[in-house]
This record gives structure tokens, sequence and C-alpha cells, in this order.
């Protein structure tokens, strides 16, 4: 095995470099699953993909080489090119998941304290707190009110917005601060966003945070109350940069999972009248559980291809189980990258490097693969055989050495209608950190994976 970059010519380097600068300002704009599914379905739309609500509304029957999306509660996007041959043979799926860990506002979120305004918050997925103080964040994220409008929020990614912030304890007064492990050093319930310190005038009490609400209530016309109905999140602020000094990483935000989701959509933007239909999902919640509506826990992606079946050739009961049962699916998920400062954690014959293309991962979970769904041989046999005629670069790798931890991913869902379902992505350095690493030659050659599943497998 040798590192991909040995592989590429001057201008395959170029297109690699290319790819990667697209692949940057995606993940640079988009920082929730709502970001993520608006901008996808941008580019769907500009590559000839309609709506299927408006199919289905309309009664417009769906033909080989058509493409649709459906767009889930603004959190998840399910696209699919319908292909050659009949549904019942099943689909080419690329799965991914849109939700990154973050940090929440709660629905109370304003308060004051000795003249600053905070909000409160709960975090969301596994985070190591202490990694979340003392740096510029941004507040992304969507207010209802009760009228049926809803406000989209974005402050602190243009460079004339300011940002807020979580803060630290000064070195100087830590000494029984650093006496606690990592995972007390920062307490949940105490990563609160700094937010204000100019009272308002005339405000009789809570003057600062009066300021604040009279700041919001001016630029998006929101009260204090609609932040119970509100999801406001809290991320790193500003652009995914390019890493390293001969740029061959990109460090940003939320790359967990945004790294598959980007990949898989562009591999199927590649594809036209393909032999079978083709699926791509971006979904949420994959970092809590994939539970809720929106999750991949819901039955909303079952519905959809019950539509589907139905649009393309007339709704059929066993047509539909057989299209989930005999289907193909790739869970687009990101893998673990060695670390030269950690090399304790991984056994180094089944560990994912940088630079050496796409990762399977045959398993996860923990103990013993506890949770994981762990894929059968005889499917990673016809993957390997269909990357390798491809040229792409690929490696196979465990999350890490046994008994160090574990992780879950969507696979194992999927995997209940009887499909063939494995792990494969991006290896990432930093995992669920407010900065994750990612190699640019891995991006590149997931996104070339991903499209000779759709095409050949
Ligand atoms: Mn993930
Ligand atoms: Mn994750």
């Amino acid at each position: 095995m040798e590192i991909t970059w040995k592989k590429y010519s001057r201008k395959q380097k170029k297109e690699v470099f290319a790819f990667a600068e697209t692949y940057r300002k995606f993940i640079s704009d988009c920082k929730t699953e709502r970001e993520c599914v608006i901008e996808g379905i941008r580019i769907a739309e500009e590559h000839g993909f309609k709506n299927i609500e408006d199919c289905i509304r309309d009664g417009v029957k769906l033909h080989p080489g058509d493409k649709v999306y459906l767009n889930n509660k603004g959190k998840d996007l399910a696209l699919f090119i319908i292909g050659k041959k009949p549904l019942s043979e099943g689909m080419n799926i690329l799965g991914a998941h849109i939700d990154s860990p973050r940090i929440d506002w709660k629905q109370h979120p304003f308060y004051e304290d000795h003249d600053i305004a905070l909000a409160d918050t709960h975090y969301y997925g596994g985070i190591k707190a202490y990694q979340w103080v003392t740096l510029p964040l941004a507040l992304h994220g969507v207010v209802c009110r009760k009228d049926g409008t809803t406000v989209n929020i974005v402050i602190g990614e243009k460079a004339s917005d300011p940002v807020v912030g979580i803060s630290d304890l000064l070195i100087h007064l830590s000494r029984e601060q650093l006496q606690k492990t990592a995972s007390k050093v920062i307490e949940g319930e105490d990563l609160n966003v700094t937010l204000g310190s100019i009272p308002l005038e005339k405000a009789e009490k809570e003057a600062v945070k009066a300021n604040i609400l009279k700041l919001l209530k001016k630029k998006y016309d929101i009260e204090e109350d609609d932040f119970i109905s509100a999801e406001i999140e809290v991320v790193p602020a500003g652009p995914a940069r390019h890493y390293g000094l001969d740029e061959s990483m990109i460090m940003g935000y939320g790359q967990d999972d945004r790294v598959c989701a980007f990949t898989s959509l562009m591999a199927l933007m590649e594809i036209e009248n393909p032999e079978k239909t083709v699926s791509c999902m971006l979904v949420d919640k994959e970092e809590v559980g994939s539970i809720g509506s929106t999750g991949m826990q819901s039955y909303f992606y079952e519905n959809i291809v019950a539509e589907l079946v139905d649009l393309v050739e007339g709704y059929n009961y066993l047509t539909f189980r057989r299209c989930l049962a005999n289907s193909k699916m790739l869970s687009s998920d990101v893998s673990a990258a060695y670390d030269p400062n950690y090399p304790s954690v991984n056994e180094l014959k089944n560990t994912a490097f940088f630079g050496y293309g796409i990762v399977i991962n045959k398993y996860v979970g923990s103990g013993g693969k506890s949770g994981s769904n762990d894929a059968n041989p005889e499917f990673i046999a016809e993957i390997r055989k269909i990357w390798d005629e491809a040229e792409v670069s690929w490696q196979t790798a465990e999350l890490g050495r046994v008994n160090r931890g574990g992780g879950g991913t969507i696979a194992y869902i999927m995997a209940k209608y009887n499909m063939q379902v494995i792990d494969s992505g991006v290896a990432v350095q930093n995992m669920h950190a407010p900065w994750e690493v990612v190699s640019k030659a891995d991006v590149f050659e997931a996104k070339n994976a991903y499209v000779a599943f759709c095409k050949n497998i």
C-alpha cells in the first residue's frame, strides 16, 4: 500500500486541491443540519433534481434517469436517481449524517450575573467540554414565532460580525480546578455563553440582558419567549482552513460527518442514467442515537421509498420490501485517523492513516463489537473489486485498539431491512473537537469511491 499522494500526476493533484476547495467552502457555510439541507437542495436542483412532494401531489410518474429529492422537516435530505432496472432489484445507497457535536441554547437561555448577560446551554453529542472554552463561537439556528413564521439566525461568521464565547478560569487561580479529572474540569452546566456587558438605559433590573434582548428584537423582530420554540446552535466561528504548511489537509468544524455528506452528495451529482436506482441520504440526529422524526430510526426514508415505488412502478408491497432488502449501502461515516501524538490507542495493522484513501470499517461498536453492524465478507469482497477496478485508494481499519472505547453509526439501522451495509468514510483527526482535521487526498478518494459504488455495485 502506497500513500495516495504518490500516485497523483500534477494534473490530478490540481483536481484534488480544487475539489477540496469546494468542500472547504461547503463546511465553512454549512454548520447545522438545516444549512446542509438548504445547500444540498441548491446543489441538487442545479443538477436537475426535482422535489418529490411536487410529483406526489401532481401524480407525476417517474422514469429511468429522473432525479428527485425529499426534504424532511428541513433536517434530512434524501435524493434518488431512477435506474433502468426494476426497483425490486434494490438500490445503491449512500448515507451520511449532517448533525455534528455542538452546544445548544436551552429553552430559557437568557440570564444576567453582575452586569454580564449570558446564555445557558445543553451540549449536543459527545464533546470534551474543556475543548470548547476560550474560542470564538458563532450562533446558528432558527427561531419559530407563534404566527408560524421562522427566523434564520447566523451571527459570528462575517469578519464584521461579533462572536460569542465560553470563558475559562485564569491559570493563576486554577490550582483546585487543575486537580479535577478532564471530564470534570469544565462541567456541562458551566458551558455558559457570554453575550454582552452594556446595560440598557432606564431598565431597572437585568439591564444588560434587557439590552441584548432589545438588540435581538431590533435585528430579528423576536421576543424572549420566542426562544422557547427555537434551536440555537453554538459552533466554532469562522471558515475552515488549509492545514499544514503544504496545505495537504483541512481543519474545520463538523467534518464528522459533513466530509462524508459532501462527498456522497457530490458523487451522486456525477451519476446520469444509472443501471440500478441510486440514492443518497443526509440525515440528522446520528450524534444522539439517530432518534426523533429526523433521525435514521424514523420511518421517513422507508415512507419515501414506498412513494418512490408508487411513482415508478405503481405501489406494490412486495416490490417495496424487496427494494429495501436487495439494496446495498455505504454508511458514509468518518473513522479515526492515526494520531502521532497518541499512538497507543491504535493497533497499527488495523488503523486508518491520512492519505491512504477511503476507510472501510467492517464493524464499529464497543467491547465485543457490541452495537455494531458487522458487515458480511461477501459484500466486502464486492466492494474491494469495484474499488480496485476504479483505481480508488482505500484502507480498512478499526476505530481503535480492542476495549479502548467505541462508537456507532447509522449502519445497523438500515441493516434491519436485511440490506447489505458497511461503514466507510474519511479518516478524521480530533474527532468531535471544535476543529477537526482531514486529508484532502482522502476527501477526493472518498468521492471517487462513492461514485464507483453507485455505478458498479
Ligand atoms: Mn459520525
Ligand atoms: Mn460522531
